[in-house]
């Protein structure tokens, strides 16, 4: 069989690939290729596959055969294309070779500039361009990046001379640098090359492309790498691709440059172009945050040509994308070239306008526009900001690079962010500037401030994926590592200091502000309007407070899912009566302190129903094992001894025979409602005479009572006989009309194994996914902290089970209760009501099986409404489940 082609060609004249190509040659590969169809200036080069990058590390980090062959060809005729030679004397090609995968991993991987300059080639260089300050320029960022990248040498080890040669020339940016001081920074480097590896700097332009092309390819597997992957749930069996393309060069003084930029604001989503350019630099440049870069618009009053040319680009690419794209370009001697394409990143706030704004523009629809936001990144919408009316003082504002507001301790370094979070602490990773090592770092911190950096910089980037706050390019602070200290004017901040960023704009604030919840905009209630409406599945919350249920309500819940109890019974001194109530030795003693908590108990419902009036309320009979109730320390014991009237010695014996060795498959659940029946008699009483006062004022209850812990059907036989007397007797006295449910939670394997017998005595089920999941994996929920991020972290498992639904295990029992459950009713409600219900794949799952409704905590609510939709969406689409 003849293998699969390893080289795509792109140039002026067109490509071999295109932009539906992303899987086979990464997402920089294919947009290239995309570009130069649409004939688009981009230089000539050629991408080497994904598949390439696979195979490489199957056979061992090599080259797989043929593709040493396709390089050669695709080389050749990239020269004939640039009317250059690789390694020419007089008019050599220069090279870069960047990574690409498939999914964008800004900054992640290893890019080389410049390839194919040694100390023959820059005399070609220098004659051609008629700059040598250019060409000794380019010649030392290539040995830097060479040094790092492909031999491995510690990049700090150049910069760290690069400051020297700045200091003694007494300039302060690169571009500032005289002739010499280029001239012998390269010898330098090269000196320090050889100190390192024994050998000198390779000469030879083939062998420095070939040792190139395996430095990006074994990029892929680097650390900062894999934690992205890990982070983004990347699989790890994607590779890179490699792209090798002809340089253009921005740094040939002052009519070149390079920038990026997106189509439209990636913070706020406002239609506007919005970029940043350096003159006089190269590639990372501006990503990097080296220097602070000029608004796009300062290019337009130098360069207006080459601005008109860029706007009428970006134009045409965001019509072509119908998306809003990030790119990259370089400006050669006053002519534009685009370096890359892709739809860009961007916050919520950001995604949310865009996606309404482009269907007003008739570039997309309704239904492509629910399915462009990130469920998950809703989260974000619900982010805190500064109290606008809390008295602050900035003490420095810098650039607004990621919206939303963050409270802090200052650290100085990723490692100690990471280390501190672990121990719930909660920080600001204070940078001159991040780097993609940083990453761990930024995800455990709450904001990120850096010093340098604009508002491309990776910390910017970063932040906004995550929906982490951040201020960078904040100039006035000077960072003191060694002294565990930054300043900012005569104000000393040291590490452990409070600090609040307010990423929105830009403010850098001493101490702790106070935040707030934001204000949902106008286009996040379209899009929600639009999800709704193509929406099957119902959406409710989890609420055990009246507190709570009108904040879902607020969020667009359509009723209680489920109603814990057992959360009721800690408030105030409501525990006394309840540790009175389990540490009881009689049924007399039992039923005198369950009369102290009806009242209370009845007041909680009739708050919750208010709440949720003409909706929907599940409420769960107590479900916990006892033992959780019983006092914590001495006073504890000493307040309820006097209170029963027992020695303290003889309550801590009521308490011991309580003790189990495991309380999860212990007494709890409807193991507590069969052998204490007070117990339950005493909730339903309370849930019905709660809903009866209301109906009497003309409110409208939906009361739906649910069995925990069912295993079998006996257990739900028996509960719901003794339910309905005491719920009927209840309606009886109140002399008002009252209809309810009673149903089962389905949080057992052998319950969903059996649910048409269970569904003989259900009104509802409801899935109880927590315990389903720890049941069915055998694994405490309370302990796997202990291995399954070790599990996941190593692909022993897709993912967390307790986050996203275990399809082929967990998901194969609720397939098999729906069913079963619904064989003996056809009819039968079916919900979930464990965490599952606000995560986007398992609110999927649920859609998929016919559920009626997924149940949430209150600030879950928008991401399910929108999971729901965008399942509902892709269920419309012939050939979508
Ligand atoms: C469940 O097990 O999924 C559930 C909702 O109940 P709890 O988390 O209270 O055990
Ligand atoms: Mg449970």
């Amino acid at each position: 069989m003849a293998r699969a082609k390893q080289v795509y060609f792109f140039g002026p004249k067109g490509a071999e690939g295109a932009a539906k190509m992303k899987n086979l040659l990464g997402g920089k590969g294919a947009n290239l290729a995309e570009m130069c169809n649409l004939k688009i200036p981009v230089p000539a080069g050629f991408t080497i596959t994904t598949q390439a990058c696979v195979d490489y590390f199957k056979i061992g980090g090599k080259w797989p055969s043929g593709l040493d062959r396709e390089i050669k060809k695709n080389m050749a005729r990239l020269e004939k294309e640039m009317n250059k030679k690789f390694g020419d004397p007089d008019d050599p090609l220069l090279l870069s070779v960047r990574s690409g995968a498939r999914a964008s991993m800004p900054g992640m991987m290893d890019t080389i500039l410049n390839l194919g300059l040694n100390d023959v080639t820059i005399k070609g260089l220098i004659k051609k361009s008629d700059n040598e300050w250019f060409a000794w320029d380019s010649y030392r960022r290539f040995i830097t990046m060479f040094s790092d990248v492909a031999l491995g040498i510690d990049r700090q080890k150049f910069e760290k001379e690069l400051s020297k040669e700045k200091r003694l020339a007494k300039v302060k940016a690169d571009t500032d640098l005289p002739l010499n001081s280029l001239k012998s920074l390269v010898a330098i480097f090269k000196k320090i090359v050889k100190q390192e590896t024994g050998k000198p700097f390779p000469q030879k332009p083939e062998t420095q492309l070939r040792k190139s092309i395996d430095a990006v390819f074994a990029s892929w597997h680097n650390k900062r790498a894999r934690e992205y992957r890990r982070l983004y749930s990347i699989p790890d069996a994607w590779g890179t691709a490699v792209n090798v393309q002809a340089m253009v060069f921005g740094n040939m003084g002052k009519n070149s440059g390079t920038g990026v930029a997106f189509t439209r604001d990636p913070a706020t989503g406002e239609r506007r172009f919005f970029g940043e350019y350096l003159f006089n630099a190269q590639g990372e440049d501006v990503v990097a945050g080296i220097r602070t870069p000029l608004s796009v618009d300062e290019l337009g009053a130098k360069l207006p040509k080459v601005k008109k040319e860029l706007d009428r680009i970006y134009k045409k690419l965001e019509r072509h994308y119908r998306d809003m794209l990030d790119i990259e370009f370089t400006v050669e001697n006053g002519k534009l070239y685009m370096l890359q394409t892709r739809v860009g990143k961007r916050t919520a706030e950001a995604g949310v306008r865009i996606a309404v704004e482009m269907v007003k523009e008739k570039l997309i629809t309704k239904d492509e526009a629910i399915n462009r936001i990130y469920p998950e990144q809703i989260d974000q919408l619900l982010h805190k900001t500064i109290d606008p009316k809390a008295k602050v003082t900035a003490l420095t504002v810098g650039l607004p690079a990621s919206p939303g507001a963050g409270v802090g301790k200052v650290v100085f370094t990723a490692e100690e962010a990471i280390e501190q979070a672990a121990k719930g602490e909660q920080l600001i990773l204070v940078r001159q500037e991040t780097s993609p090592e940083d990453i761990g770092g930024m995800n455990a911190a709450q904001g990120i401030l850096t010093a340098t950096g604009g508002m491309t910089s990776h910390a910017a980037v970063v932040a906004r994926g995550m929906g982490k706050c951040c201020v960078a390019g904040a100039e006035e602070i000077k960072i003191s590592i060694r002294q565990g200290m930054f300043t900012i004017g005569s104000t000393a901040i040291y590490r452990g200091d409070w600090i609040t960023l307010d990423g929105s704009t830009g403010r850098v604030i001493l101490g702790k502000a106070r935040l707030v919840k934001p204000e949902l905009s106008n286009y996040f209630h379209t899009l929600m309007k639009w999800a709704d409406k193509a929406r099957v599945l119902k959406v409710r919350t989890n609420a055990d407070t009246p507190h709570d249920a009108k904040v879902a309500r607020e969020f667009g819940a359509e009723g209680i899912g489920l109603c814990r109890t057992e959360h009721m019974f800690f408030e105030g001194d409501r525990i006394v009566a309840m540790r009175e109530m389990i540490l009881a030795n009689n049924k007399k003693e039992r039923r005198k302190a369950l009369k102290k908590l009806l009242p209370m108990q009845r007041k909680d419902f009739v708050g919750i129903f208010r709440a949720m009036e003409g909706l929907p309320v599940t409420v769960r009979l107590l479900d916990p094992p006892l033992h959780e109730f019983l006092p914590k320390n001495e006073v504890d014991y000493a307040i309820l001894a006097k209170d029963l009237g027992v020695s303290i010695g003889e309550l801590k014996d009521r308490a011991g025979m309580l003790h189990e060795f495991n309380p999860m498959l212990g007494h709890r659940g409807c193991r507590l409602g069969i052998t204490f029946p007070e117990i339950y008699d005493m909730q339903v009483q309370a849930i019905i005479e709660a809903a009866c006062s209301l109906v009497k004022k003309k409110i409208k209850v939906k009361p739906e009572i649910m069995i925990p812990l069912v295993a079998h059907v006996n257990e739900l036989r028996l509960l719901r006989e003794r339910v309905i007397a005491v719920a009927d007797n209840a309606i009886k006295k109140a002399g008002v009309k009252l209809r309810y449910t009673v149903g089962s939670m389905i949080e057992l394997p052998r319950a969903a194994v059996t649910a048409d017998k269970i569904a003989e005595e259900s009104d509802f089920f409801s899935f109880g996914t927590n315990d389903l999941t720890q049941t069915t994996f055998g694994l405490s929920r309370d302990d796997a902290g202990r291995f399954l991020p070790h599990y996941v972290g190593e692909g022993i498992l897709p993912s967390d089970p307790f986050v996203t639904i275990d399809r082929d295990g967990v998901g194969e029992l609720i397939k098999i209760g729906v069913s079963k459950g619904r064989k003996t009713k056809p009819g039968l409600k079916v919900g979930i009501c464990g965490e599952h219900g606000g995560e986007a794949g398992s609110v999927r799952f649920c859609h998929e099986n016919g559920f009626d409704y997924v149940s949430c905590s209150p600030y879950r609510i928008p991401i399910a409404r929108l999971a729901a939709g965008q399942a509902g969406v892709l269920s419309k689409k012939p050939g979508g489940k």
